[in-house]
């Protein structure tokens, strides 16, 4: 693939600014629906579980409604397992993972675990297949104090009350191949950054906290998957997009310092897969379910090791 040197907005060496932002803005397009994708399904499940709308955002003319499902039969003396989706909209097997998460595999933790899932924390970035918010802010950038990101914010706030109840935190993501023909393009010439080429691994991979990396926890996971889908082989230099390989499919990042939202709770157990949907060897069903089954090893192994 042919990346270009330069992308088309803003000045090369020089920072956005707003212009350049509104730029970017107006190049974006609908492509997808929220309610009909995400919406719908959560209406299809509220039965079963309890519904809270925990936030909203305003992007008009879009104005868009949060939502989380919480276990019906919550029970304060349980741990709590939060599983989030759709930090990055474009990660399409993030929100379809955590719905069918919900749909499938929720039930079976009832009475060992109380159970959260946000299965879309980013409907704009959803519905217009991008990673940013209208902001050009990267969400999983702005888990911090004072977050310019709603979508983070709001989030955070969501967790407050029960962030240090949580025992196990599993945020779903992917990485995809326009990653290295957009995303990282647009963030170089945001920052007015020169663009250097990286490869984008052919496999799921998981990125744990390098402070509290819990290598067990992540086997556990990597196992489970490598059952649904292949793991990412290492490059020639030991790495997976260029942080050192610990174990097999596993790389380790500083979740908190970097205001990711795999370390917005105190839970022992955290971790962020990354599944790649454009793998020849992967359909949008494997990589759904690739997600499900991480999200399954990661709350078993969490009540088997309180
Ligand atoms: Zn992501």
């Amino acid at each position: 693939m042919t990346i270009e040197a330069f992308y088309p907005i803003g000045t090369p060496g020089k920072p956005w600014g707003e212009v350049e932002k509104v730029e970017w803005r107006s190049r974006q397009r609908k492509r997808r629906s929220y309610a009909d994708d995400v919406l719908s399904t959560l209406e299809r499940l509220r039965a079963r579980f309890d519904e809270v709308q925990y936030g909203e955002l305003d992007y008009a003319p879009d104005h868009y409604r949060l939502f989380a499902l919480k276990s019906r039969d919550w029970n304060d003396a349980l741990p709590i397992m939060l599983v989030t989706g759709g930090v990055h909209g474009y990660e399409t097997s993030g929100v379809h993972g955590a719905l069918q998460f919900a749909d499938r595999h929720a039930a079976d933790y009832a009475g060992g675990a109380n159970v959260v899932i946000v299965p879309c924390v980013s409907p704009w970035g959803y519905e217009r297949i991008h990673r940013w918010n209208p902001y050009a802010l990267d969400p999983n950038r702005n888990f911090i104090a004072a977050s310019a990101a709603p979508e983070s914010a709001a989030l955070m706030r969501f967790v407050a009350p029960f962030r240090e109840r949580v025992l196990m935190h599993i945020d779903l993501h992917e990485t995809t191949d326009t990653d290295e023909s957009e995303f990282r393009p647009a963030l170089a010439a945001r920052d007015g950054k020169p663009f250097e080429p990286g490869a984008i691994p052919d496999g799921f991979y998981l990125c744990a906290d390098s402070e509290n990396p819990q290598p067990e926890f992540q086997q556990a996971v990597i196992a489970a998957v490598a059952k649904v889908t292949h793991v990412a082989p290492a490059d020639p230099d030991g790495t997976i997009i260029g942080s050192p390989v610990v174990a097999p499919g596993v790389i380790e990042y500083p979740l908190v310092k970097w205001g990711l939202c795999a370390g917005i709770t105190s839970a022992r157990y955290r971790t962020t897969t990354e599944v790649y949907p454009d793998s020849p060897r992967a359909t949008p069903e494997q990589c759904n379910a690739a997600q499900v089954a991480a999200a399954c090893a990661a709350i078993e192994y969490a009540l088997a090791h309180k």
